[in-house]
């Protein structure tokens, strides 16, 4: 396996993973959206609200803000609380909202009681307050996985394709009409003949290969080379993000392997 970086911000990556095959590629980017856990408010008791929005929406809204922790590791999830669910500080972090208007309720406005949560974006507006309207929430956030609700999707833009390969064999004519037509802006004309500037950018539209009559243009997926786009929804860096998921699937085989094991 080959893995080369192409591209790494806070909040996305891009890298290029050669010698695996798809289902190992699209592996690591379930795992990003739906088996990284995360904290979620997940819990809400409404004491006054008076804007106009319906408890639902505002408990809808409040559910999809992504939420940061200096240590995720102190929170376990419900299911495995020595608890055993009911809610306590080891399992949940309660939070207060307390806004009147006029203004917007914006994320920055839920106050946990742990300093080390926070939402990850301070300005994801909630609801606009009217004059004297009011709204007063408490709750918990939990921490879980993205396969029990979109909520707690750490991974939201996760994607993969092969790689392409273009060929441009000698029957080119150096007509240029691939390259008006081509949406990535990725094709040239050089001494008379088509060639790609950039072909990690190719989406296998395949519309240069209608274009071209002479059919000199060919165009084929790299059957175990993946160009994978994973970004986070900002609860983490990406680049954790991608590591947790890999060790997420990594506990999965190991975990296979005991079961394989025990049946031997
Ligand atoms: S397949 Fe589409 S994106 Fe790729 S080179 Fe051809 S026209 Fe451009
Ligand atoms: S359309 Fe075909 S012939 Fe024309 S430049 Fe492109 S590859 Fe060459
Ligand atoms: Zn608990």
């Amino acid at each position: 396996m080959k893995f080369e970086l192409l591209q790494l911000e806070e909040d996305r990556i891009r890298y290029l993973l050669s010698g695996v095959t798809a289902a190992f590629a699209n592996g690591i980017r379930r795992a990003c959206m739906s088996e990284v856990p995360v904290l979620a408010i997940d819990e809400i008791g409404i004491y006054d609200n008076t804007s106009v929005l319906f408890d639902e929406q505002i408990g809808l809204r409040l559910g999809e803000v992504p939420l940061q922790a200096e240590d995720l590791s102190l929170f376990t999830q419900p299911e495995e609380c020595q608890c055993g669910g009911t809610g306590c500080p080891g399992c949940r972090v309660e939070f207060m909202l307390s806004s009147e208007g006029p203004g917007t309720v914006y994320s920055s406005d839920i106050q946990f009681t742990d300093p080390g949560v926070k939402p990850a974006f301070d300005k994801i507006p909630i609801v606009i307050l009217g004059e004297g309207e009011k709204l007063v929430i408490e709750g918990y956030a939990t921490k879980h996985v993205g396969k029990e609700h979109s909520k707690w999707q750490a991974g939201t833009l996760c994607g993969y394709k092969n790689l392409p390969c273009i060929d441009v064999l000698d029957s080119c004519d150096g007509c240029g009409k691939c390259v008006e037509i081509c949406p990535r802006n990725i094709l040239t004309v050089e001494n008379g003949r088509a060639k790609t500037t950039n072909i990690l950018e190719c989406s296998l539209c395949k519309l240069c290969i209608e274009a071209c009559e002479p059919g000199a243009i060919k165009l084929s997926p790299v059957l175990d080379s993946f160009v994978v786009s994973i970004e986070s929804c900002g609860c983490m860096p990406v680049k954790d993000l991608v590591a947790k998921a890999a060790d997420e699937i990594k506990k999965r085989a190991e975990d296979l392997d005991a079961k394989l094991a025990e049946l031997a």
